[in-house]
């Protein structure tokens, strides 16, 4: 009768309750005082220390329980929550290890909180008389550890609920930012080239007319490119067997695709180093799609860097495979983002009033191209000092 009533009072309390905290406190409190004993501690198991660390306390002197740190194969605590048995002994018996130090305990009662698949802690309760607990009482103790176990697995639900919440939450302002960023990256040269057609119309100087229409080609091979990305991004599974293999001279490709750069360099005053390993072999790989990697590449290396910054792209052989990287002395990418980044549409910075432009699609097409040519990307970067993209092909063997 004792354990119904009880029980019923517990859960109809509980009910009333929403931190977990709270609802083991309040058991802790009301099991402390129906079996009168002086100390009352509820532990979870800290993973990282692998000790049990008691989260709510009744009757512990002031700051005690912060010295409290069970380690799971020691004392009665640590094997009730190992063994998941309960523990109930008094001075004098072999099962008797108290945690409590100078607390004169007596009595103490152990019951693991058992929950749906693994146990979560341990409910003590501890008696400063040689008192042992009943097997009434022991009953009493277990339903209070129910209890307790379900308040923490339904808390554990809840914080993974508010985590997958706050998951889909970044994926919703993701799809806003990007159909913002992707209108406004499509727009921008749309914007250019009418004002440049427009102004061309009435522009009697050839001169200064082909200058506003060479203005509108560009703006539209811009676009051409931001489109063209777009539907290599929906289409992403590219099969190796779609690459147009090829002998590749890497020596030609840099310096054909560097040189494309040229103006954007002059505009930032940006310095361009390339440094070639002597009687580098050729590789074998699509020559369009190498292009469009390298191309993604510097033209990050020169968004991201500082006015007077500095880029270097090396090549060297390795083993059986050609290392291209590009660095450069940019704004750097913090370290918890450098396996985001080749996330289809992912940007460091997303938001509205980002700085710098782009559709967040280039590192997502250029991984994807490098690891169907069968070779790797790999990013180091430092924030606010710069950033180093490597990727490796296969190098053409002689005999091919
Ligand atoms: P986009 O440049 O269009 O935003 P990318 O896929 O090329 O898209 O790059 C994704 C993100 O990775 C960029 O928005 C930027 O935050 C980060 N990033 C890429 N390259 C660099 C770089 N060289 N320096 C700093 N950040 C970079």
């Amino acid at each position: 009768m004792r354990d119904l009533s009880f029980l019923y009072m517990v859960t109809s309390s509980i009910h009333r309750l929403t931190r977990v905290e709270e609802v083991l406190r309040f058991l802790v409190n009301e099991v402390t005082r129906a079996l009168n004993a002086e100390i009352g501690i509820v532990y979870t198991l800290d993973t990282a220390s692998k000790r049990l660390l008691p989260v709510v306390s009744r009757g512990l002197r002031k700051g005690e329980d912060e010295k409290l740190a069970v380690k799971v194969d020691d004392s009665a605590v640590g094997r009730a929550f190992e063994e998941g048995r309960i523990i109930n002994a008094v001075v004098g018996e072999s099962d008797f290890h108290p945690t409590l130090d100078g607390m004169e305990v007596n009595s103490l009662l152990c019951v693991p909180v058992k929950g749906r698949k693994n146990i979560l802690g341990v409910l003590e309760l501890c008696r400063l008389h040689p008192l042992k607990f009943s097997l009434d009482e022991e009953r009493l103790v277990t339903v209070a550890a129910g209890q307790a176990a379900i308040a923490m697995e339904n808390i554990q639900n809840l914080e993974e609920l508010e985590k997958t919440v706050r998951e889909l939450k970044a994926v919703d302002e993701l799809k806003n930012n990007l159909l913002a960023n992707v209108s406004h990256e499509l727009r921008t040269p749309i914007t250019i080239a009418k004002g440049a057609l427009e102004l061309a119309m009435d522009e009697k100087n050839v001169k200064k007319r082909n200058g506003l229409l060479k203005m509108a080609v560009n703006a539209l091979v811009r676009q051409n490119f931001i489109v063209g990305d777009l539907i290599e991004a929906a289409n992403l599974e590219r099969s190796k067997s779609e690459l147009k293999m090829e002998e590749v001279n890497l020596v030609q490709l840099i310096t054909l695709v560097s040189d494309e750069f040229k103006p954007m360099l002059i505009k930032d005053k940006i310095k361009m180093k390339i440094s070639i390993e002597n009687c580098l072999p050729p590789v074998r790989a699509d020559n369009k799609q190498l292009k469009h990697v390298l191309r993604n590449l510097i033209s990050n290396a020169i968004k991201f860097n500082k006015e007077g910054g500095e880029i270097i792209i090396e090549a060297r052989e390795r083993g059986n495979m050609v290392e291209v990287c590009v660095s450069d002395t940019g704004i750097g990418i913090p370290e918890d983002r450098l396996d985001k980044i080749f996330e289809r549409f992912y940007q460091v910075d997303s938001s509205p009033s980002r700085r710098y432009g782009g559709t967040g699609l280039g590192l997502a097409i250029v991984k994807e191209t490098v690891e169907a040519h069968g070779g790797r990307i790999t990013v180091e970067s430092k924030l606010g000092k710069g950033s180093r993209f490597c990727f490796t092909l296969p190098a053409a063997r002689k005999e091919e």
